[in-house]
């Protein structure tokens, strides 16, 4: 980890990018045997005779699945699903980097595999050719597609894939769409059975809302225009759901920020924490991981170094499946020691307010916290919450 300290971590990820790609390189070569051993296969997906990665090419957007190389890994007998949504930026990215990066993604799906999860990295369609929802509606098939084959998920590894034990994880714009994904209207209708399988959601350095000027000419490539950045961001979703959806309709979220995350990224991190425990009534976590730049988080797993976070989230996914993992040798070779630092909401902006009165109970006794949203016609938003009696409004 000593070699991320020159690399520049307060700018747009881009230029994070191949430097810490580069000073990983060697850490996941050391490890290739231990990374590549882990059973893996392509699979189409959707309607292939459309879906191309981009329009311009013959690319037909496939999924990889990586296999636990013991079963079963839970207590219940089965194998639970862990789906993960790469970032590019919204305009790139790919199941398998070109040599010599070839290791990633496959030592994040080992790393998960490994740990017990049946880990599936889908492609999806890219801006600027194809805009907001179209990746989400790829992922969301790719999901459907690996439970109308479960069979396809059965190895002498594993013989009992858990078809209703879905994790959803994504990094950087890969956590836009899967926090889009389970927030979008009607993309995964109330009572669908699908909403009720996905149990998690993994969300890694997400640029939640609208971005600061350097990264506007990104979010419209994908959104198509500043209106509709605005509007469709994962924290304009929400604030609609909290409007007009029970509380019990969402899934389980954790939040990961890498400790040396663009300040803009790490704030809209808070922000979203913030609104969803203000929400919800109880913590949400948010995993820090220690020493890492918005790349190096992905690129660590399976690399022996900076492994800490990858293993809180495997321990949280755990728990909220309400499973006991049955086997831990399976991890020999690939270090897994410590604990990264976690983190509860920046409480230190919330204050204590007297101004409002509350409807229910008529106290002036609140706390009360602000979020910058900019979208058209909200550029702020004050969250309220009664000390007396818990009730909750917002204040423009
Ligand atoms: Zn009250």
């Amino acid at each position: 980890m000593d070699q991320l300290t020159d690399i520049p971590w307060n700018v747009s990820p881009r230029l994070t990018r191949d430097p810490t790609l580069e000073a990983f390189r060697p850490l996941l070569e050391k490890n290739r045997s231990l990374i590549t051993e882990i059973a893996k296969k392509t699979f189409k997906y959707g309607d292939t005779d459309r879906h191309f990665l981009r329009a311009s090419t013959s690319y037909i957007i496939k999924l990889d699945i990586y296999w636990p190389p013991v079963q079963p890994t839970s207590s219940n007998g089965k194998t639970p699903i862990l789906f993960y949504v790469y970032g590019g930026g919204f305009v790139a990215g790919d199941r398998n980097s070109l040599a010599p990066f070839d290791l990633m993604l496959s030592s994040l799906g080992a790393f998960f595999a490994r740990r017990g999860f049946i880990t599936i990295i889908p492609d999806y369609r890219l801006a600027p050719e194809f805009k907001y929802p179209t990746p989400v509606e790829d992922i969301l098939n790719a999901i459907k597609w690996t439970l109308n084959h479960g069979s396809e998920l059965i190895t002498p590894t594993t013989l009992d894939p858990d078809l209703d034990s879905l994790t959803l994880a994504g990094h950087s714009a890969g956590a836009v769409h899967a926090a889009t994904s389970i927030l979008h209207p009607t993309l995964i209708p109330l009572e669908s059975d699908l909403r009720k399988k996905i149990k998690g959601v993994v969300l890694m350095s997400g640029p939640f809302h609208f971005p600061p000027i350097t990264e506007i000419q990104v979010f419209e490539a994908y959104y198509g225009t500043e209106k509709n950045a605005r509007e469709k961001s994962p924290l304009s979703l929400l604030l609609k759901w909290i409007d007009t959806k029970p509380k019990e309709s969402l899934p389980k979220i954790l939040l990961i920020e890498a400790q040396y995350e663009p300040e803009w990224i790490f704030d809209m991190g808070v922000d979203y924490q913030k609104v969803l425990e203000w929400h919800l009534g109880e913590a949400v976590l948010m995993v820090i991981g220690k020493g890492h730049n918005h790349i190096s988080l992905i690129c660590s797993p399976s690399s022996g170094e900076g492994e800490e976070w990858g293993v809180e989230t495997v321990e949280w996914i755990w728990k909220n499946l309400k499973r006991v993992r049955l086997t831990a040798h399976c991890c020999q070779g690939v270090s897994a020691v410590g604990s990264g630092i976690s983190a509860g909401s920046g409480a230190d902006t919330t204050k204590h307010t007297t101004d409002d009165e509350c409807s229910e109970c008529h106290q002036r006794r609140n706390r009360s916290f602000t979020v910058q949203l900019g979208t058209e016609s909200v550029s702020s938003k004050t969250f309220m919450t009664c000390i007396n009696c818990g009730n909750k409004w917002t204040r423009i």
